[in-house]
């Protein structure tokens, strides 16, 4: 794949050499030229099918609402204005992900695993003829039961394919024998028939032998980018894709909090009310602790005055609002010459001048609050005691409680600050919370639609 700039069109000739199938396997990268700004585009986008399927995923999705998830997904994100791009799309945008997750151990886990889940998804979307043709490129070895053996087990065939509602077997359907230890979760359900160390697979379940192939080789393949990328591609690259690459695991891809644009001005008389109803767990805290202790480290008041800043707080008032606390504390004529400037920093009117964003979720779990921090995300940083409490003064009820504290144990942070929304609001987020702003955003306009109601 040879990046170039966005003068240069794509080779479509050499596109349509590596096109062989709807769902491609990406054995090799793709022998053609994307402009850089598609580099990026891509893989935000397919970025975007893989997080709302890990999101799925961690909230227990059945396979079909899965398969429904995955399918909605990938029509929401991979469409390319010419439609013969779409395929070129599909494979661009995997192999720089490939290169992106490729990096440490944890990424690669998180990949193989959205990667071979969202294949299984489309795989059974697909039908047999699709799956033949995926079965031969991927070099399956498994034989094809002959005429002969189908026809003296087709009595014990048929008797499994009732007992497991499947369709009965046919002479001109397909079977495959494959030695049962390579299809466990046929064996473990009794879907399939076992004879002399031999499962008998029907074509319509073959993606049970089908996934682990897919993801053994894609495993292996990322070890084997990996060593590229530490040996080679980051320093020939460090002018160019390497930082994109480097920012695409952990950035943020949801709309832009920058500036208050849907809610308009944040008051500072309202601003007591709209923390209690409103802030996600990890700015009531820091707003909580900032009444409390009239004082807050550098960590706290960045993460808590750019969220204010994107909630609508006009920098006079966020200069009012920080002097009344600190005032209390180190003094009015210290607050103005040691804490003004910061604020007023973060508001662009210092230093480089440069609008600083509103922290996402991303950012604010991936900090490392010290000692005597506040800032973080209460999902990922608090005790499970201190959690809990936290969980119960915002009102959260003790059944959502287990399920909220289930999902900050299992990692799942922002699941489970999604889950404190819904509770709180009795509201469901489909969506799920990607940045504190977007939660005070939803919140809002949930009050207000119910006190209009
Ligand atoms: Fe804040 Fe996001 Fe953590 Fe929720 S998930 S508490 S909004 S950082």
């Amino acid at each position: 794949m040879e990046v170039v700039r966005s003068q240069k069109k794509p080779s479509s000739a050499a596109a349509s050499s590596d096109v062989v199938s709807n769902i491609p396997l990406y054995r090799s990268p793709p022998t053609l030229e994307v402009r850089l700004e598609d580099f990026e585009r891509f893989a935000v986008d397919r970025l975007l099918v893989l997080r709302g399927i890990s999101d799925g995923l961690a909230r227990g999705k059945k396979p079909d609402e899965m398969e429904k998830l995955v399918s909605d997904l990938w029509k929401a994100n991979m469409r390319h204005p010419q439609a013969s791009e779409v395929i070129n799309k599909d494979i661009i945008s995997h192999f720089v992900l490939r290169l992106v997750y490729c990096r440490t151990e944890e990424l690669r886990k998180w990949f193989l695993s959205m990667e071979t889940t969202l294949f299984r998804y489309r795989f059974r979307l697909e039908n047999s003829d699709v799956h033949r043709v995926l079965m031969t490129e991927l070099g399956i070895p498994y034989k094809v039961v002959t005429n002969a053996e189908f026809e003296g087990l087709k009595d014990k065939l048929t008797q499994v394919a009732r007992s497991v509602s499947q369709p009965l077997p046919t002479s001109d359907g397909t079977y495959y024998k494959v030695p049962f230890e390579e299809v466990p979760e046929l064996v473990a359900s009794r879907r399939v028939f076992i004879q002399k160390g031999y499962a008998y697979v029907a074509l319509n379940q073959v993606v049970s032998f089908v996934i682990p192939h897919f993801r053994s080789h894609l495993s292996k393949a990322l070890v084997l980018t990996n060593r590229k990328w530490t040996s080679m591609i980051r320093e020939q690259e460090k002018d160019r894709l390497t930082p994109i690459v480097e920012a695409l695991s952990t950035s943020y891809l949801g709309p832009d909090y920058s500036q208050a644009k849907e809610l308009g001005e944040m008051s500072l008389k309202d601003i007591d009310q709209v923390a209690r109803t409103s802030f996600p767990l990890c700015m009531r805290h820091l707003f909580d602790t900032l009444r409390e202790d009239h004082h807050m480290k550098h960590g706290g008041r960045m993460q808590l005055g750019l969220f204010l800043k994107g909630a609508g707080l006009k920098l006079d008032d966020a200069l009012a609002f920080w002097k009344a606390e600190f005032s209390q504390k180190v003094g009015a004529e210290r607050f103005d010459k040691e804490y003004a400037y910061g604020i007023r920093h973060n508001y662009g009117k210092e230093g480089k001048r440069t609008d600083y964003t509103p922290y996402s979720c991303q950012k604010i779990i991936l900090s490392t609050p010290g000692v005597g921090d506040h800032h973080g995300c209460p999902y990922r940083h608090f005790s499970e005691e201190n959690l809990r409490a936290a969980l119960g003064k915002m009102g959260v009820s003790s059944r959502a409680l287990d399920d909220v504290i289930d999902k900050a144990k299992t990692k799942h942070y922002q699941l489970a600050c999604t889950l404190t929304y819904e509770a709180v609001h009795g509201s469901s987020c489909d969506a799920g919370i990607n940045h504190p702003n977007q939660y005070l955003s939803d919140s809002q306009k949930i009050l207000e639609a119910k006190s209009t109601a």
